[in-house]
């Protein structure tokens, strides 16, 4: 092994976003996974890329998770280059919904505390008329809602699929490297 090479063990979206920005950095790079077929948490998640509320506690938590949303556009574009897949990132803006005054008034407090981390978090707060307006579908006990324009999702079965595959062809454990060996050597 050459001193500089980076061996990253767990091929779930961590491992392979480590792994991949490692390889992009110029270090050989060696990704591992056990390679069972369970799919894990990387691909049975609700694909949110989610901004208010991230961290509420944890300022440098709250900060990673701002700066993100502003990196997924990006990364998304850069492996859709790479790799043909589209992992369907939608950027278009996400609800809270509140049963009661006294959760519309943590929730604000929680978001306000939010507002000013990293490039900043912004919400708006809505009352159950607004908010009917722009989810007509609500019952009567919902109180309101908070609404923050920088939360999407990515669809989580392929947001795992381009950073180790090369292709569109089904996800193999085997082939997990070959993107990676791929943009370290191309350096
Ligand atoms: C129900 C649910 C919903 C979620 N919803 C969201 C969401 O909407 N938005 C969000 O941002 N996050 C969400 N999360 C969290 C998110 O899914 C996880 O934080 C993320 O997938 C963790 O990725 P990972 O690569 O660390 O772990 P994993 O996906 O668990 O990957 C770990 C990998 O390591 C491999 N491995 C383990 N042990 C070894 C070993 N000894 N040797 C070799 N390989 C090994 C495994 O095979 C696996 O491939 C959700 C989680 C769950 C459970």
């Amino acid at each position: 092994m050459r001193k500089e090479e980076v061996i990253v063990v767990g091929g779930g979206v961590v491992g392979a976003a480590i792994a991949f920005g490692a390889a992009k950095a110029g270090a050989p790079v060696t990704l591992l996974d056990q390679g069972d077929i369970a799919n894990r948490a990387s691909r049975d998640n609700f694909g949110l890329v989610w901004a208010q509320s991230k961290g509420d506690g944890f300022p440098r938590y709250a900060r990673w998770s701002r700066e993100a949303i502003d990196h997924w556009k990006p990364l998304a574009d850069e492996l859709m280059e790479l790799t043909g897949v589209d992992v369907d990132l939608q950027q278009s803006g996400g609800f809270w919904v509140g049963f009661s005054e006294k959760e519309m008034r943590a929730r604000q407090t929680m978001l306000e505390g939010l507002r000013n981390t990293g490039p900043g978090v912004p919400y708006q707060m809505m009352d159950h008329a607004e908010l009917k307006r722009h989810l007509p579908a609500i019952g009567p006990k919902v109180a309101g809602g908070s609404w923050c324009p920088l939360d999407g999702h990515v669809n989580p079965l392929k947001h795992d699929l381009p950073l180790p595959a090369q292709r569109e062809a089904p996800w193999r454990p085997g082939d997990q490297w070959a993107l990676l060996k791929l943009l370290a050597g191309s350096r």
